[in-house]
């Protein structure tokens, strides 16, 4: 009989049920369409600067196994990042395989991933995958921390790692400081300040990394403009990071990545002056947005907004928006407290204004239901 079982039995038998259960993170096709789903930054490189980096990358031995410490960059991204002296960093695959190193260091049986929801869902998904608990503490109705409850769950669930998307994804907002602080000093476990967003509202844990023995600050280069690189950078006391590098694999960061993040980092200020310019048309896209009938429009700290369709099926706006060339997220039905919402990422000056003009036509001219 066993050798007549089907690939289903075999699945159902191999695979952990935890697995089984959860669904692939999913990336809607986008060709043609003006793509604000996915927080990017809609810039590219002066064809000049493309140029040089093209000439860079000549000199990378691809026969060679890349640098597996990433020497170079790790200097100079400390010196960018204003790392303080005595931290060390780590390069993650983006941040998605630090937080993947991070979990697999802590899962013992039993053990405890605590993050506030709704947030960054990969924290729950990476947990589920590493046979951890994963406990979320809900936002209060604004989406500011609930610090009484974290404190009350972190006391009862004593979890080996708190993480803290700062500012917070999906919803936008920058965490009161002092709340993240007070967290940090009430949790025996590791607490991980989510810094992806740091370019777009100029505030950091780094400079507190000395302070707390048991901070870590993760960054990311995705939201900053080079998503198609994938690097991440968590930085903390060196004596975590020798631990998490032992689960690291020895040459996580290609060549192609070093070269290039090297070759970028030293043309920072194309960078900066991209995330300044996102920042203004943040503003001017939110006034737009609040100056909709029918939508409750959250501030935020990112390169993004979140907004909620009241009194109509948010489904069908964002089919219409769709249907009318625009990509953005659905948020409705992945948490109870985004029920209605959508998620815009901050584009060029043209795709907010294509944007927007699809909405109106949307929320203006479209009947009620
Ligand atoms: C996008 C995002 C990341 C993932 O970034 P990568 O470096 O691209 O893996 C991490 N944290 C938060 C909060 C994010 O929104």
């Amino acid at each position: 009989m066993f050798l007549m079982e089907s690939i289903e039995g075999k699945i159902a038998r191999l695979i952990r049920t935890e697995i089984r259960a959860l669904k692939a993170y999913h990336v809607p096709e986008a060709t043609g369409m003006v793509k604000l789903d996915a927080m990017e930054n809609p810039y590219g490189w002066p064809e000049e600067l493309k140029r040089e980096w093209c000439e860079a990358l000549k000199s990378v031995a691809l026969n060679r196994y890349p640098d597996p410490a990433a020497n170079a960059l790790r200097a100079r991204l400390k010196q960018v990042y204003s790392v303080p002296a005595g931290m060390e960093l780590m390069l993650g695959n983006g941040s998605d395989e630090l937080i993947q190193i991070i979990l697999m260091s802590l899962a013992r049986p039993g053990a405890v991933v605590l993050a506030p929801v709704p947030t960054f869902v990969m924290y729950e998904m990476t947990a589920t995958m590493a046979g951890m608990k994963f406990v979320g503490v809900p936002l209060t109705p604004d989406f500011a921390l609930d610090t009484e409850a974290m404190l009350e769950d972190i006391a009862h669930h004593k979890p080996a790692v708190v993480f803290l998307a700062w500012p917070n994804n999906p919803t936008g907002n920058l965490f009161d400081a002092a709340a993240v602080e007070e967290i940090v000093r009430r949790t025996q476990g590791l607490v991980v300040v989510d810094e992806a967003y740091h370019a777009f509202c100029q505030q950091s844990f780094m400079d507190r990394l000395g302070l707390y023995d048991n901070l870590l600050v993760m960054r990311t280069l995705s939201k900053q403009g080079l998503a198609g690189l994938r690097l991440g950078v968590l930085a903390g006391e060196p004596r975590w990071i020798e631990e998490f590098n032992k689960v690291r694999l020895p040459y996580n960061i290609n060549s192609l990545s070093q070269a290039s993040a090297e070759f970028a980092l030293k043309h920072q200020t194309v960078l900066d002056e991209q995330a300044a310019r996102i920042r203004a048309d943040r503003e001017t896209l939110y006034t737009e947005l609040a100056d909709l009938p029918g939508l409750t429009v959250w501030p935020s700290s990112a390169n993004f907004i979140l907004f909620r369709v009241e009194g109509r099926p948010v489904g069908e706006l964002f089919a219409a928006l769709k249907g009318q060339g625009i990509l953005i997220k659905n948020l409705d039905g992945s948490h109870p407290a985004l029920a209605g919402c959508l998620r815009v990422t901050v584009g060029a000056p043209e795709e907010n204004t294509r944007f927007l003009a699809a909405l109106k036509k949307a929320v203006l001219y479209s009947p009620h239901p």
